[in-house]
């Protein structure tokens, strides 16, 4: 063997047709781990070959050298002296020789590159499960995010219900004073902003206490309900209607000026009236009182007028009402100067 070939950056061999290693150089047995050609040359390839490999090499390597008089880059293992596999990529070319076929071998060691792919797949498995990780915490933040959006919405749920409640009469189911002074002050504003006509009725029935003391507080609250049912079925769109307290109610009519008022007063007093509770009878007393800006003689809010002071003036008016002897509705601009 030249040395040249001794060194060239890969294994060489030559083989017989049936197999016998004729020559070797000295990179291919280093490969093997071999001392000297001694003891590769005359020797059948097989002596290099795992049983696996034998059969590899009875089924393509001999069938296509024969065939094709070439093989190119087929892989497969040689056995080192030390029994550890060393994988190559082979490729062989037959050639004659003096009337004798040789087969002339290049063996490329492959463990750099298998190690690259072992890397890459290592790595692509990883990606893999990085991926099926990241799907499965994608689903559970997805989870999570329903059940945030749905607790939200249980919470916005349960803050209406709050606030209908802390708005509500519980006896009635009409507003509650405080829902109701809230309106108050924002109408009144509204109404000084140029929102026109702003008028208040206050209810009082007319000797409940007997009611009470004749049939019991039940029939008491019957009597209640049914009222505030009759308030809410005669308020227009725009109205509140509101239990003020014990038996008092009161209605805010936006937009309404003095005389439309006290005619929607009057209208409610006499249905109520006309009305049965069951088996009793009741009448109510009304005050009215309408803001300034809402009057026919003043196109604004009178100095020192406030909704404190339309509340008040109600209030007085409907004092007036029980005194004038009750069942009647009174205008608080109707009350003689200085009450
Ligand atoms: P007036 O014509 O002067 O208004 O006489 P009145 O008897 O209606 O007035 P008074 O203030 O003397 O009595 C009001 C009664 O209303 C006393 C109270 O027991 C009753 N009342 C207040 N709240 C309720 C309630 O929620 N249920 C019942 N059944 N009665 C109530
Ligand atoms: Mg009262
Ligand atoms: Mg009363």
């Amino acid at each position: 063997m030249d040395s040249h070939l001794d060194r060239v950056p890969g294994g060489y061999f030559s083989i017989s047709e049936s197999g016998f290693v004729r020559s070797v150089n000295r990179n291919f047995l280093d490969m093997l781990g071999l001392g000297s050609a001694e003891e590769l040359v005359g020797q059948h390839l097989e002596s290099v070959l795992s049983v696996t490999n034998k059969m590899f090499f009875h089924t393509y390597f001999y069938p296509q050298i024969q065939l094709y008089g070439r093989v190119d880059e087929m892989y497969f293992s040689f056995r080192a002296a030390d029994k550890q596999k060393v994988p190559v990529l082979l490729n062989a070319m037959r050639r004659e020789q003096s009337g004798e076929g040789t087969i002339d071998c290049i063996a490329l060691l492959m463990r750099k590159r298998l190690e690259y792919e072992k890397d890459t797949l290592r790595s692509k498995r990883e990606l893999e499960d990085l991926y099926t990780e990241t799907r499965a915490l994608n689903g559970r933040l997805e989870t999570l995010h329903a059940e945030y959006e749905r607790k939200q919405q249980e919470l916005m749920e349960m803050n209406d219900r709050l606030e209908t409640l802390a708005s509500t009469d519980p006896l009635t189911g009409l507003h509650n004073r405080r829902f109701f002074q809230s309106c108050l002050r924002s109408e009144w504003a509204g109404s000084l902003n140029g929102g026109g006509s702003l008028s208040l009725l206050i209810l009082d029935i007319d000797h409940f206490k007997k009611i009470n003391d004749t049939y019991g507080h039940p029939v008491g609250d019957f009597v209640l309900t049914e009222l505030a049912r009759l308030l809410r079925e005669q308020s227009g769109p725009q109205d509140v209607c509101a239990r003020f307290g014990g038996e008092e109610f009161v209605v805010l009519l936006p937009g309404r000026g003095r005389s439309e008022a006290v005619a929607a007063a009057e209208h409610i007093r006499g249905l109520i009236e006309a009305a049965a509770f069951g088996p009793h009878r009741i009448t109510v007393s009304i005050g009215v009182e309408t803001s300034a800006a809402g009057s026919a003689e003043s196109g604004s809010a009178e100095a020192g007028e406030t909704e404190e002071s339309l509340l008040d003036r109600a209030d007085l008016a409907l004092y007036a009402s029980k005194t004038g002897g009750r069942n009647r509705v009174t205008h608080a601009r109707d009350l003689p100067p200085g009450d």
